[in-house]
C-alpha cells in the first residue's frame, strides 16, 4: 500500500475502515478532555461500554433472587460458563466442547500440567523459549521440581541467535530433534510477549508430536490477536488470560483448551472438583467423580459469574466482528504504524529498529529506540499516549484493531517527533 504520513490520509483510512465504529464501543482514559492513544491493549484491553450492563444484570439477579439465581436468573449461574464456550471456541479455532473458562492463567497452566506433564525417568524434559514470561518460567520450574527433577536438567530453552531479536523455527525444530528421546512436553508462548513474534504453532506442534511429546501453548498474547486452529493443529492443551486482547478486565478469568482426543477419559490424572462432575448428576452429591465429557472436566468450582459477565460482554463483540475482520484491520493498522515510524525516523536523528519479525507478527510492534531513553516514554505519557516501556529502550506498541484508529497512528508519530526534537 502507498501510505502517506498525513492527517487527511489517516482520516481517509478511518473512513474506509468498516470496524471504525467499534472505537465508540469502548471507554478510553481521558487526557485533557480527549481520549488517550492507547497502545497497551496487549497488557490490559479497554473496557467495552456494554460490560457494565452485564455486571449490573448479575448484581440485580443476586439482589432480587439470591440463591434462586443459580437456576432462575436471566442467565442462570449454574451453567453460565457454557455461554462463553461457543464464541470463545471460534476465537481460538476449537470445538466448543474443547474450551472452558475458569481460574486464572497461571493456575490453569498448573492444572493442565497435572494432566499433561507426567515425566518419567526416560522422558522428563520440557522445551520452552528462552526468557519466557516470568510466570511461565516459575510455573515450569516449580512443576519440574515438584516431580523431583531439576530445572537445569529438565528445562531446555530455545535461544535466539546471537545478534538476532527473534527465534527461528528451524532452531526450535532442531532442539526438539536433539532432545527427542527425553522430551515430555513442548510448552511455549504462542506469541512472545516481548518481541511480539508469532510462532509457527502448527509446525512446532507436529514436530513435538513426532518426537513423542505432548504440546501445549500459552496463548496470553495470542487469544483475540491471531488466527488459530488449535483443534486442527492437534494441540494437546492451551490456556490464555482474557484481560489482554480479550478486553475482559484486570486479572480476569482464563480460557482453557483441551483437545478432543483427551476428553471423556476417566484415567487421566487431574485435580478435580464438583463443577467438573457430570452436570446432570452434580447436585446428587455422589461420592464418585464422573467427569464432564468436555473441557469442563477440569473445572473445580462453581463459576464466579460476576467475573464471567465482562468476558461474555467482550465475546459478544468478538462474535459480532469475527477474527477474520479484526485480523484484516490489524495488519493494515500495524503496517501503517510501521510506516509512520519509518517516516518519523527520517525526520529525526534517532533511529528506530523494529525488532518484531515482519513475517511473523500480529498486532504488536516492539521498537528499539536507539539514542532515546525513558524521557521519551514519559513525554508520551504526559501527552496522552499510553505505551509500554522496557529498559533500556524498547517500546512496545500494540494498536488493538478493535479500538485504535489510523488517525491515532498519525498523531502518535507527530508526538513522537515532538518528544525527540524537544529533548
Ligand atoms: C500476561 C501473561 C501471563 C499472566 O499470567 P496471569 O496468571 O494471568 O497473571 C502469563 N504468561 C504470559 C505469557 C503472559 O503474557
Amino acid at each position: 500500500m502507498n501510505f502517506q504520513n498525513t492527517l487527511s490520509y489517516a482520516q481517509q483510512l478511518d473512513r474506509e475502515d468498516t470496524l471504525a465504529p467499534y472505537k465508540s464501543e469502548f471507554h478510553f482514559p481521558q487526557h485533557q478532555g480527549s481520549d488517550v492513544i492507547y497502545f497497551t491493549g496487549n497488557s490490559l484491553g479497554l473496557q467495552p461500554k456494554r460490560t457494565q450492563q452485564y455486571i449490573d444484570g448479575i448484581m440485580n439477579d443476586w439482589k432480587s433472587l439470591a440463591v434462586e439465581g443459580h437456576f432462575y436468573a436471566e442467565k442462570p449461574w449454574w451453567d453460565y460458563h457454557e455461554r462463553l464456550a461457543r464464541p470463545l471456541a471460534k476465537v481460538v479455532g476449537a470445538l466448543p466442547q474443547e474450551v472452558s473458562v475458569m481460574n486464572t492463567l497461571t493456575v490453569n497452566l498448573h492444572l493442565l500440567m497435572v494432566s499433561f506433564y507426567r515425566p518419567t525417568k526416560e522422558r522428563f524434559k520440557i522445551i520452552c523459549e528462552e526468557k519466557a514470561f516470568p510466570s511461565d518460567q516459575y510455573m515450569l520450574s516449580s512443576q519440574v521440581r515438584f516431580h523431583g527433577f531439576s530445572p537445569e536438567d529438565a528445562i531446555i530453552e530455545v535461544k535466539k541467535r546471537k545478534g538476532e531479536h527473534y527465534w527461528r523455527t528451524e532452531d526450535i525444530l532442531e532442539v526438539i530433534e536433539a532432545n527427542k528421546e527425553e522430551l515430555a512436553l513442548v510448552l511455549m508462548g504462542g506469541v512472545n510477549y516481548y518481541n511480539g513474534q508469532v510462532f509457527d504453532m502448527k509446525t512446532i506442534t507436529d514436530a513435538g508430536h513426532k518426537a513423542g511429546a505432548l504440546v501445549g501453548w500459552d496463548l496470553a498474547h495470542g487469544a483475540g490477536n491471531i488466527e488459530m486452529q488449535l483443534h486442527d493443529w492437534g494441540v494437546d492443551f492451551a490456556a490464555w488470560c482474557s484481560y489482554k486482547y480479550m478486553n475482559s478486565g484486570p486479572g480476569n478469568l482464563s480460557g482453557l483448551f483441551v483437545h478432543e482426543k483427551h476428553l471423556g477419559k476417566k484415567d487421566i490424572p487431574r485435580f478435580e472438583g464438583w463443577w467438573g462432575h457430570n452436570k446432570q448428576r452434580r447436585f446428587l452429591m455422589e461420592p464418585e467423580f464422573d467427569p464432564m465429557p468436555t473441557a469442563d472436566a477440569w473445572q473445580l468450582s462453581n463459576p464466579p459469574v460476576i467475573a464471567m459477565a465482562p468476558y461474555l460482554a467482550s465475546l459478544e463483540l468478538f462474535e459480532e466482528v469475527g477474527m477474520r475482520a479484526l485480523i484484516a484491520k490489524r495488519d493494515t493498522l500495524t503496517s501503517y504504524l510501521e510506516f509512520v515510524l519509518q517516516e518519523i525516523d527520517k525526520e529525526v536523528e534517532s533511529n528506530f529498529e523494529v525488532i518484531t519479525p515482519k513475517q511473523d507478527r500480529a498486532c504488536q510492534l516492539s521498537v528499539l529506540l536507539h539514542g532515546e531513553g525513558r524521557n521519551l516514554f514519559n513525554f508520551l505519557m504526559h501527552n496522552g499516549v499510553i505505551t509500554d516501556w522496557r529498559e533500556p529502550n524498547v517500546i512496545r506498541l500494540a494498536p488493538a484493531p478493535f479500538y485504535c484508529s489510523f488517525e491515532d497512528m498519525y498523531r502518535f508519530g507527530q508526538l513522537l517527533k515532538k518528544g525527540i526534537l524537544s529533548k
